[in-house]
């Protein structure tokens, strides 16, 4: 094994390692929070543990995920397992949509019938415990995310820590509910809670549909795969129909490259190689697919220096 491969086993085991503790925390956080929510039989609470269920099971989701993306292309799957990490997200957008129903309908008899809490104090004090475990492991996360270079970590850590200011804006708002004896406020935070969530479920769902509608790169990293083709495309007389999508954490590119009609197989091999080296050394999991072409297949007139893209 190469000094880079060794690396990256290491990274993927701890990327491994944090994803499993992250759901033993959610369990211990959502136990909590359930806990607190029985001891006061608050919406706002039940809210908050709901969404702490949703965490789980995405957490869940998320490991397998991670797991199955990594799985090398195989004869069914040629161009790998990426998308796994799709089903998770989508998974993630349709419980959260599912809490966010069930805390409506709470929300709703409450409204009908506003109680006082049970038991405000220690049912508040065993959320805000499980709120501090959260901003905790949340710092981990993140601390470790940057540390591994791993975007989905740090988003993860981001993620955990909006719910923590959720959290606390809830305890806030019920310690005033507490103290002023307007119960109301106990199902108009948990209506805010719901609408959190909604929108946050909304926002994971519609990007993984982007993904698994074969979405291309945008603008910026289009123009800088075309600089690094361009840059590297000496004795090639054109690049067009230039195709890129996104998979998970992979790559997909293609496109014509036109070459003198007289030019050998293996010359042009070698442009193909010199391309297919420099896109790799650039953007990770990157796979490319180069189509050569003769010059009566050529978009734009002949004579310029650089290759031109059509
Ligand atoms: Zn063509
Ligand atoms: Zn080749």
């Amino acid at each position: 094994m190469t000094a880079i491969a060794d690396q990256k086993a290491a990274s993927k085991r701890r990327v491994a390692t944090l994803a499993i503790w992250s759901i033993v925390v959610a369990f211990v956080v959502t136990a909590l929070k359930l806990l607190a929510w029985r001891m006061t039989g608050s919406v706002a609470l039940y809210s908050d543990a709901l969404e702490s269920i949703a965490n789980v099971v995405t957490a869940m989701a998320a490991y397998w995920a991670i797991l199955v993306s990594h799985t090398p292309a195989d004869e069914d799957h040629p161009f790998g397992h990426h998308k796994a990490e799709y089903f998770s997200a989508v998974l993630e957008g349709v419980l959260i949509v599912v809490a966010a129903l069930l805390i409506l309908a709470q929300v709703w008899q409450s409204l009908r019938n506003p109680l006082p809490l049970e038991e405000p104090w220690p049912g508040l004090a065993v959320n805000t415990g499980a709120a501090f475990i959260n901003a905790a492991w949340a710092w981990v996360l993140i601390r470790n995310g940057r540390a591994q270079k791993s975007p989905a970590l740090v988003a993860d850590g981001q993620h955990i820590m909006t719910d923590v200011v959720t959290s606390f804006g809830v305890l806030a708002g019920l310690v005033a509910a507490v103290l002023t004896g307007w119960h109301l406020l106990d199902p108009l935070l948990a209506l805010l809670v719901a609408i959190n969530i909604l929108y946050q479920g909304w926002r994971v769902t519609s990007e993984s549909l982007s993904g698994l509608m074969d979405r291309a790169v945008d603008v910026q990293e289009n123009m800088r795969i075309r600089d690094i083709i361009s840059a590297n495309s000496k004795g090639a007389l054109e690049v067009h129909d230039l195709k890129t999508r996104i998979a998970g954490r992979a790559t997909f590119i293609e496109f014509h490259l036109v070459v003198d009609a007289g030019m050998s197989v293996g010359e042009s091999h070698v442009i193909c190689d010199r391309i297919e080296d420099a896109l790799k050394a650039e953007i990770p999991s990157v796979r490319i697919t180069i189509h050569v072409e003769p010059d009566d297949e050529a978009k734009l007139p002949r004579g310029t220096a650089a290759v031109p893209f059509a």
